[in-house]
């Protein structure tokens, strides 16, 4: 068992040595070290996680009473109660496709779509910047694979163009907020790409936007016009939604083949019944959360041109998200920037390669709607003056 310990040696001598921090959260804050930080790496994207009003009518409500904390079993044996058919019901709805399912979470849905869709004779073409399950996922099924470079689509083009022939079926994988960067895919465009071959479908993530984008909050698809050209698309309940879980909107056809071949949904137990619940009476109320959004859109614009001002580079550029990469370069330099920030009174945390390419090294920020003007204010403030100031 050496090996382990040497293993573990390595990553600390590398200053890449994990662990798992024990942060209470108050609200928007987080303590650490009796410390009290305002939360700027959370995924609580519209506030909705410590919102006592909307807790206290769901635990008012008969269903969250009626409804067991397990279903004691996968869906496919005796786990499979009314509301996980409720929620996909009204996830189908909203989405204006024909069926909707759940899965356990971002991760479940991601490293089981993909193994249980591709075999052989499919080609899957993911963007270089995809989450870690996308990439499990890809590992896991017995496709062939490229990546394109990030939003590279001449590139994504070429390579549909020499390879679609030789392909049963071709999958586009991408996200449509990518996290590190807080950058969006161009999905039109990838529509357009899609739709030259009969072959090829279009699997879109939208973890960090649903909720978060869109008229109705159904994400950036919403925003950019293209929910019904995708393919399959999945979100999770785990960061906007203040709940946890997943699920994907798609044809029937593809519900009724994942049902049948998608081992993380057919071998493990369904999430609690109580949960689905809460998920369901908060994404009912996803439409009527517009003020929420537009604040996180405003907060949003005001920390990018911030960051763009006194820490230029061109990933903030074009980062026009509530993800908002602070670009140090050297790993130092975001360790550093980061102990600042925390001991200032921000919660944020340095980035650095593997988890990005090398040399872009960062602070990572997230915003939340319920985090006020005047707290925003306070952070920019401690800004140090551009790095081209001369005064
Ligand atoms: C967070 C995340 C997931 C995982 O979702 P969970 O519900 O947390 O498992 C999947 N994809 C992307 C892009 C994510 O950011």
């Amino acid at each position: 068992m050496e090996h382990f310990k040497h293993a573990l040696e390595a990553l600390k001598a590398r200053d890449r040595l994990r662990r798992l921090p024990d942060l209470p959260q108050q609200g928007r804050h987080i303590v650490s070290d009796g410390l009290k930080l305002l939360n700027l790496s959370s995924n609580d994207y519209l506030g909705l996680a410590h919102d006592e009003t909307l807790r206290h009518a769901f635990l008012a409500s008969d269903t969250c009473r009626e409804l067991p904390w397990s279903s004691s079993s996968s869906r496919l044996l005796t786990g499979g109660l009314p509301i996980y058919h409720e929620l996909e019901a009204l996830l189908a709805m909203r989405y204006q496709h024909e069926a909707a399912l759940l899965f356990n979470s971002g991760y479940h849905a991601n490293i089981g779509i993909l193994p249980a869709l591709a075999d052989k004779k499919t080609l899957i073409l993911a963007d270089k910047l995809v989450h870690a399950s996308l990439i499990d996922g890809i590992r896991l099924s017995d496709a062939d694979y490229l990546r394109y470079r990030h939003n590279d689509y001449a590139q994504l083009e070429r390579l549909l163009e020499q390879r679609a022939a030789d392909y049963r079926c071709i999958i586009i994988v991408t996200e449509s907020l990518f996290s590190m960067d807080g950058d969006m895919a161009d999905l039109p465009h990838l529509v357009h790409l899609k739709k030259r071959y009969g072959h090829v479908m279009l699997y879109v993530d939208e973890a960090h936007a649903v909720g978060a984008y869109g008229h109705t909050g159904l994400g950036l698809a919403e925003v950019q016009g293209c929910v019904a050209d995708i393919d399959i698309l999945t979100g999770t309940f785990g960061k906007a939604l203040a709940s946890v879980g997943a699920f994907a909107v798609c044809s029937s056809l593809i519900k009724d083949y994942l049902t049948n071949h998608m081992r993380p949904l057919i071998f493990s137990t369904a999430l609690p019944p109580v949960n689905i619940a809460w998920t369901h009476f908060l994404f009912r109320q996803l439409p009527g959360m517009g003020a929420r959004r537009e604040h996180l859109a405003k907060l949003s614009r005001r920390l990018h041109d911030a960051v763009q001002t006194h820490y230029p580079s061109p990933v903030t550029a074009a980062a026009h998200s509530h993800i908002i990469p602070c670009v140090l370069g050297s790993n130092e330099a975001a360790v550093k920037q980061a102990q600042e920030w925390q001991q200032q009174g921000y919660y944020c945390l340095p980035i650095r390669p593997p988890t990005i390419p090398p040399d872009s090294a960062r602070v990572r920020l997230s915003l939340t709607a319920d985090i006020s003007d005047d707290e925003l204010d306070g952070f920019i403030d401690t800004f140090t003056p551009p790095t081209h100031y001369s005064g």
